[in-house]
Order: C-alpha cells, then sequence, then structure tokens
C-alpha cells in the first residue's frame, strides 16, 4: 500500500488523513528525519507557513525534507504547504524560508485581510469540471515558470493561479482536505504509487 506522510508539526493533519484514506493510501504523520525516510509521498497541511518553517528547523527536518523534494518525492501542499513549495514568498517576515521545490511566486494573505475566508466554485482545468473550493488565509500564484502546469485559476481575484502542479509537486492556495472532493488526494497518491 502506497504509504503518504503527512507533516504534523502545525496545522491540519486529520483532515488529510481522512482524506487519504478514502483514496486508499496508507498514512503516517511525520515529525522527525526517520519517519520521513519511510514515506512514498508527502502531504504539507495547511497552517501558518511562518511557524511551519520555524518548526522545520528545530525539529532538524528543513535540510532532510528539502533533499527529499530534490530527489523527487510526490508533495502536495496546501496553502501553507503551498507557500512552503514556492521559490519566492511576497509577505514573507524577516528570514521565512521555504523549499523551492516548484518554480513559483506567492503572495501570502492575498485574499485580503477583510477575506479570512471564501468559498468557491473552480473550473478544475485537467478536464473542465468543477471543484468546490475553500480559502482560508489562502496565498495565490502570483507568477510562474512555464513548465509549471496551472490546474484551476480564481475567476473572481484577477485569474491567479489557486492549483499548480511541477513535476512531482502539486499546491493548492485552498484546502481540497475539508471539501470532500478526493481529486487531488487521488493525483498525490498516483504519483506516489507510480515512483
Ligand atoms: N496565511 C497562512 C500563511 O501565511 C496560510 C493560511 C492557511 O494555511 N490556511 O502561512
Amino acid at each position: 500500500m502506497t504509504r503518504i506522510g503527512i507533516l504534523a508539526l502545525q496545522g491540519d493533519v486529520v483532515e488529510h488523513e481522512r482524506a487519504l484514506a478514502r483514496v486508499g493510501a496508507e498514512t503516517v504523520r511525520v515529525r522527525r528525519a526517520d519517519e520521513l525516510d519511510t514515506v512514498d509521498g508527502l502531504v504539507i497541511p495547511g497552517g501558518e507557513s511562518t511557524t511551519i518553517d520555524k518548526l522545520l528547523r528545530i525539529f532538524a527536518l528543513f535540510d532532510p525534507l528539502k533533499a527529499r523534494l530534490d530527489d523527487g518525492l510526490p508533495v502536495l501542499g496546501t496553502c501553507a504547504g503551498m507557500i512552503m513549495l514556492a521559490t519566492d514568498i511576497i509577505g514573507a517576515i524577516d528570514g521565512q524560508r521555504s523549499l523551492g521545490a516548484i518554480p513559483m511566486t506567492v503572495r501570502r494573505n492575498a485574499f485580503g485581510r477583510q477575506v479570512d475566508s471564501s468559498e468557491a466554485e473552480l473550473t478544475w482545468l485537467p478536464d473542465g469540471s468543477t471543484m468546490h473550493a475553500t480559502f482560508i488565509r489562502a496565498p495565490w500564484v502570483e507568477e510562474c515558470a512555464a513548465e509549471v502546469e496551472v490546474l484551476a485559476v480564481d475567476e473572481s481575484h484577477g485569474s491567479h493561479p489557486v492549483a499548480v502542479r511541477y513535476r512531482h509537486a502539486i499546491a493548492t492556495s485552498f484546502h481540497p482536505e475539508i471539501s470532500r472532493d478526493d481529486r487531488v488526494h487521488a493525483l498525490l497518491v498516483d504519483a506516489a504509487t507510480a515512483r
């Protein structure tokens, strides 16, 4: 069975466990480098990217995680997890680092302070279907390299990409784990199973 780790330093872990179980993956919570070694794929959940960055360093996970991502570990980053996967961050705090798995610039808290949380019906570009999305103090993709595949854009705020894929890495501005629509998690599990 494909084994997907969920980075469990901070953020919403349980919802990802449930989504991954629904698409047939085994899950394990990752807090240590030896746990990271055992997984075929990884979820970096939503939460607070500045805190996740700090905790990755405190738990001595930043470098081992970056090395596994550089080596092609399939990964899904949602919301704060999307910020962690970017090469560049607009609105970062001083010294905030990211893992650089996707050549893109993300804007933190992009939807504006007044819109802490919102919902939208997105077009899922791979097949033109509709995807219900929940945004919570979400980032969006300000710009990305031409090789980055855009999976969904937010049509109501200037058509910024809100779901992207690059090689083995998928990132969403929204929280697929709370909408009970498991297509994004299935993409991760497919990539991890194929590897
Ligand atoms: N605003 C948060 C950050 O910058 C992300 C919010 C979320 O993950 N729901 O990390």
